[in-house]
C-alpha cells in the first residue's frame, strides 16, 4: 500500500501575501506538528525557519519542495497565536509573515543567511559537546563569524538548523547580528574612598587636613561622597558627581578610588527574595470598589480611570493575584520600557519568579527564554508577563487577564514597519480569542476608551483621590505675557517658576522640567537673511547639538559640522532659536550652579541604557532637576518631586491634529502627576501665552470630563474616531512628479468605489524623508460600515497600481486606525 503523503502549509517570516506549501518527507510522518519550526528552502538558495501552519493531504497542483529538517521537538507557536497573527495581518492590512517577523525573537528566526559566532560568555567546556557541536565550535574559533549555510557545507551536515538552534539555546553560540546590536555588556565607573579612608574616623581626619590646606572644592566633593557612599560603605556611580578638577585630583592622589563594574539592569528577579502575599494589600475604599467593579463586570473590558498616584497598580495586583491563584496567565502591558524597571520590582515583591519581562531591549536569548517559559506547562512556567507592545505576540497557553496601563499612550501604536498595530486594540481582540478579561488603566483615558465606557461597552471604575495622605498637586498657569510686562522673565523662565525651583532645591526636593519636543528643538538661524539650514534628504530643519558641535537631522541622521558662516549669504551672524532641552539645561545650570541637573530626551535614548541610568539617578535622588521631553511624563513614581515646570504649553495646543487637545491634556496632566506623590504637597507651573485656552483650563481644574465632552462632540461633528474609522495610505517615491501622478491615480481609482470617503492626496507635515517624497490618502468609514471588504478592495487597487509601469520604486504603506 502506498504511504500517505502529507503536506505542510508554512508561514515564513517575510513580507509575503500568503502561506507556502511543502511536502513532508516520509520519514517525518507523524513527527511534524502545527506550530513547529521546519527548515525550508525559499527562493533559489535561501533556507529559512518557517512555522507549520496546517498539515493536510491535498496534493497541490504545483510542484512542491520537501521540508529540509524539523527544527523543534515541540511546537513553539500555539494555534491560537497563529490565529491571532492572522487577525492582526488582516485587520492592519499587513501579512502574517510581517507579524511573525516582529513577533519572534531573532534566535527563533534562524535562516541559512544568519551568521553565528561563539558566545562571548560561553564557558568553553568542550566535554559536554557532541561531535558536530565540537566541529562547529572549532570552525567558529578559527573563522570568527560564519553563515549557517557555510557551516553546513563545512561539516557536511545538511540538516544543520536543529543543531544550531540547540547550540544557541545552550549559550554556546550567538547570532552575530544580535551580538553586534544588542549584546554589549554594560560597564560603568564606580567611585568610593580608597580603602585607608573608608571609615568615619579616617575620613574626619582627612577632611580636617584638607580644610587646613583650604582645599574647599575637595572638601565639598568629599562631603558629598561621604554622605552618598554612607561613609565608604558602598561605591556609587561616578557619573552622578560633577566632573570637576577637584574630583580628578582626589582620584589621582589615591584618596578616592574608581572601579569598572559590569552592570546588568535587565536581570531577572532574584529567586531568593521573600514573596509577600498580595492579599495582604489593604485597598482603600475607592480601590476596593474599583477592584470589585472590574472583577465582577459583565463586560469583558473594564476601564480604570484613576487620578495619578491613586494606586491603580495595587488594584491590578489584586486582580492579578486572583488569576494566578486559578493557575491562569496575565499579560501586563506598559507603553515605555523605562517603566518596566519600576514595575518589575513591585510585581516580584508579590509574585517572585512567576514574573517575566519581555521587550525589545532584551537580548534575543533572554527573549527566547521568556518565550519558552510562557509556553511551558512545567514548573518554570511564567504566569505574569510584563512587557511593551510586542509581548502581546507571545505564546500564552492560558491567558486570563490583560492589563494595559497608561492605555492612552500613543507608543502602543506601532508606526513602522508593518504591521502597524495598536497593542491596546489588538489586546482586546486577543482577549476575545482566549476569553480573558482586559483592564485599561489611565488617569487620562483616550477619548475612544472613555467613550466606550460611557456607552456601556466597557465597564467603568473610577478613583478620584490619591492614595494615602498625598493630594493632587496645585497647578498654576503662569501668564507669560503678564510676566513679560512686569519684566519677570529671564530667558526661558518666569520669575514665578524660578522662585518655585529655588524653593524646592532649598528644601532638598526634586524638580522636573518638561518641554514638549514637537517643533521646538533648537535650530540655527541667520540674523541677516533668516536662512535656517535644513536636511538635504528630508524636509526638516537640522537640529543644533551643542556637545558635538553639529547640526543633525532627527529623521535620517544626516549631520554637518556647525557652520561659522551662513550657507546662504555668508553672514557670520548666526544664532540658535527654539527651546531645546539642552538649552533649558544649560540656562538652568547657570541659574542654579550647585544643582545636579540631567536631561532626558531623544539623544539620551539613542544610547541603549543611558536613559535607564538617568531615571535611576533621579529616583535615587542623585540628581536634583530632571529636564526632559515626553518620556518623563509617563507613569514614573518618583518620591522626592515637589515641583513640575512646563516650559511652554503652547506648542502642544497649536498642533494641527484631531488628537492634539486630547494629547496636550494627557501630557500636561501626566507630567503634573509626577509632583507630590508622597507626603509633600506638589506644585505645577505651566508657562503659557494663552492661559485662557480651554485645554489649559481643563488641566488647571483637573477636569477630564469637560475635556472629554468637548472632544467627543468635535469627533462627531468632524467625523473622526470613535464614530468613524480612518485608513491612511502613505505613498513614497524619490521623484515628486511620479509621486503626484501615482497618488492622483490611486485616489481617483479609490473614489470610483468609495466616493467622498476618500480624502487627499496631500503632503503630510514632513513631506520628504530620506530622499523619498511622501503623499497621503485617507479614507474615512462610518464605524458600522463593513470595513473588511473595503480593506480588500483598497489593497487590490493599491496592488494594481504597484503592478503598473509608473510604479517602479513606489512604496505604499497602509495604516489602519492611524495615531
Ligand atoms: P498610579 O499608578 O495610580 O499612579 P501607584 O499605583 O503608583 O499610582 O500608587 C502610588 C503610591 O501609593 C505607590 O507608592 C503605591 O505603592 C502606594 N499605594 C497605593 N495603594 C496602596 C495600598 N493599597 N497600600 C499601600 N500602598 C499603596
Ligand atoms: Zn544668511
Ligand atoms: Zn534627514
Amino acid at each position: 500500500m502506498e504511504p500517505i503523503v502529507y503536506y505542510a502549509e508554512v508561514l515564513l517570516p517575510l513580507h509575503l501575501p500568503t502561506y507556502y506549501t511543502y511536502r513532508i518527507p516520509q520519514e517525518y510522518n507523524g513527527l511534524v506538528q502545527v506550530g513547529m519550526r521546519v527548515a525550508v528552502q525559499f527562493g533559489r538558495t535561501k533556507v529559512y525557519s518557517a512555522i507549520v501552519h496546517r498539515i493536510h493531504t491535498d496534493q497541490p497542483k504545483f510542484q512542491t519542495k520537501y521540508i529540509l529538517a524539523i527544527i523543534d521537538t515541540h511546537p513553539v507557536v500555539t494555534p491560537l497565536q497563529l490565529q491571532f497573527w492572522q487577525w492582526i495581518a488582516t485587520y492592519y492590512m499587513s501579512t502574517p509573515g510581517d507579524v511573525m517577523a516582529v513577533a519572534m525573537p531573532a534566535a527563533l528566526k534562524l535562516a541559512s543567511e544568519s551568521t553565528v559566532t561563539i558566545h562571548p560568555d560561553w564557558d568553553g567546556e568542550l566535554s559536554s559537546l557532541s561531535k558536530h557541536e565540537t566541529q562547529v565550535v572549532a570552525l567558529l574559533t578559527q573563522q570568527g563569524v560564519m553563515r549557517v549555510q557555510d557551516l553546513a557545507r563545512a561539516i557536511g551536515l545538511l540538516k544543520i538548523m536543529p543543531l544550531v538552534r540547540t547550540m544557541i539555546e545552550r549559550g554556546i553560540i550567538i547570532m552575530d547580528e544580535e551580538l553586534r546590536h544588542r549584546y554589549k555588556p554594560k560597564t560603568s565607573t564606580y567611585i568610593n574612598f580608597a580603602p585607608p579612608y573608608q571609615d568615619q574616623q579616617a575620613m574626619a581626619a582627612l577632611l580636617d587636613q584638607m580644610e587646613k590646606k583650604h582645599r574647599t572644592a575637595a572638601v565639598q566633593v568629599l562631603l558629598t561622597l561621604a554622605q552618598q557612599t554612607h561613609f565608604g560603605a558602598q561605591a556609587i556611580p561616578k557619573r552622578t558627581l560633577p566632573a570637576t578638577s577637584a574630583l580628578q585630583t582626589l582620584i589621582k592622589n589615591g584618596i578616592l578610588c574608581t572601579e569598572e563594574r559590569t552592570e546588568s539592569r535587565l536581570q531577572p528577579p532574584d529567586p531568593n527574595t521573600q514573596v509577600v502575599d498580595p492579599n495582604t494589600i489593604q485597598l482603600n475604599q475607592q480601590q476596593q470598589a474599583a477592584y470589585h467593579t472590574i472583577a465582577t463586570a459583565p463586560q469583558q473590558v473594564a476601564l480604570l480611570h484613576g487620578v495619578t498616584s491613586s494606586g491603580k497598580t495595587e488594584v491590578y495586583i489584586r486582580l492579578i493575584a486572583d488569576v494566578v491563584a486559578r493557575g491562569g496567565q496575565v499579560l501586563f502591558l506598559l507603553p515605555e520600557i523605562a517603566l518596566t524597571t519600576q514595575l518589575i520590582q513591585r510585581l516580584t515583591r508579590y509574585f517572585g519568579t512567576l514574573v517575566g519581562v519581555y521587550h525589545s531591549r532584551y537580548t534575543s536569548a533572554q527573549r527566547v527564554e521568556v518565550w519558552n517559559r510562557t509556553l511551558s506547562t512545567g514548573p518554570d512556567r511564567l504566569q505574569i508577563i510584563l512587557g511593551a507592545r510586542s509581548a502581546l505576540l507571545l505564546p500564552f497557553t492560558n491567558l486570563q487577564l490583560i492589563v494595559i496601563d497608561e492605555e492612552h499612550d500613543t507608543s502602543y501604536k506601532q508606526q513602522d514597519p508593518a504591521p502597524r498595530y495598536h497593542a491596546r486594540d489588538a489586546a482586546i481582540y486577543l482577549a476575545t480569542l482566549c476569553g480573558a478579561r482586559v483592564v485599561l488603566g489611565s488617569a487620562t483615558p483616550s477619548v475612544e476608551s472613555f467613550h466606550h465606557a460611557t456607552t456601556g461597552k466597557y465597564a467603568l471604575a473610577s478613583i478620584s483621590q490619591r492614595y494615602g495622605n498625598s493630594t493632587l498637586p496645585q497647578t498654576t498657569l503662569v501668564d507669560m505675557r503678564a510676566e513679560q510686562k512686569e519684566q519677570r522673565v529671564r530667558g526661558l523662565f518666569s520669575q514665578t517658576l524660578l522662585d518655585a525651583i529655588s524653593n524646592a532645591l532649598d528644601q532638598h526636593h526634586q524638580v522636573i522640567l518638561y518641554q514638549n519636543n514637537r517643533g521646538f528643538s533648537r535650530r540655527l538661524q541667520c540674523d541677516d537673511c533668516h536662512h535656517t539650514p535644513s536636511c538635504i534628504h528630508c524636509d526638516v530643519s537640522l537640529v543644533y547639538h551643542k556637545t558635538t558641535a553639529t547640526l543633525r537631522c532627527h529623521y535620517c541622521g544626516y549631520s554637518i559640522p556647525l557652520p561659522n558662516q551662513c550657507p546662504a549669504c555668508g553672514s557670520t551672524h548666526l544664532r540658535t532659536i527654539g527651546i531645546g532641552t539642552q538649552r533649558i539645561e544649560e540656562d538652568l545650570q547657570i541659574l542654579f550652579p550647585n544643582a545636579n541637573i540631567q536631561r532626558l530626551d531623544i539623544d539620551s535614548t539613542s544610547h541603549k541604557n543611558r536613559y535607564l541610568e538617568i531615571l535611576d539617578d533621579f529616583a535615587a535622588h542623585r540628581t536634583d532637576i530632571l529636564v526632559g521631553t515626553q518620556m518623563i511624563t509617563k507613569g514614573l513614581d518618583f518620591q522626592g518631586v515637589t515641583v513640575v515646570g512646563v516650559i511652554s504649553a503652547d506648542s502642544a495646543i497649536t498642533f494641527p491634529n484631531f488628537r492634539a487637545f486630547e494629547r496636550a491634556f494627557q501630557q500636561l496632566t501626566q507630567v503634573s502627576g509626577r509632583a507630590g506623590r508622597h507626603q509633600d504637597q506638589g506644585h505645577v507651573y505651566i508657562q503659557t501665552y494663552q492661559p485662557d485656552h480651554t485645554v489649559l483650563q481643563n488641566v488647571l481644574l483637573g477636569d477630564y470630563n469637560s475635556l472629554f465632552q468637548e472632544q467627543i462632540q468635535e469627533r462627531r461633528i468632524f467625523r473622526y474616531p470613535p464614530y468613524y474609522r480612518l485608513i491612511q495610505l502613505t505613498l513614497l517615491h524619490p521623484d515628486t512628479q511620479t509621486l503626484d501622478t501615482a497618488a492622483n491615480t490611486l485616489a481617483n481609482t479609490l473614489r470610483t468605489t468609495f466616493g467622498t470617503r476618500v480624502m487627499g492626496p496631500e503632503y503630510p507635515l514632513v513631506s520628504r524623508i530620506r530622499n523619498l517624497y511622501i503623499k497621503q490618502i485617507t479614507l474615512r468609514f462610518q464605524n458600522n460600515e463593513p470595513i473588511a471588504d473595503a480593506k480588500r478592495v483598497i489593497q487590490l487597487m493599491a496592488s494594481d497600481l504597484l503592478a503598473s509601469p509608473i510604479a517602479s520604486k513606489l512604496q505604499i504603506h497602509f495604516d489602519v486606525d492611524p495615531y
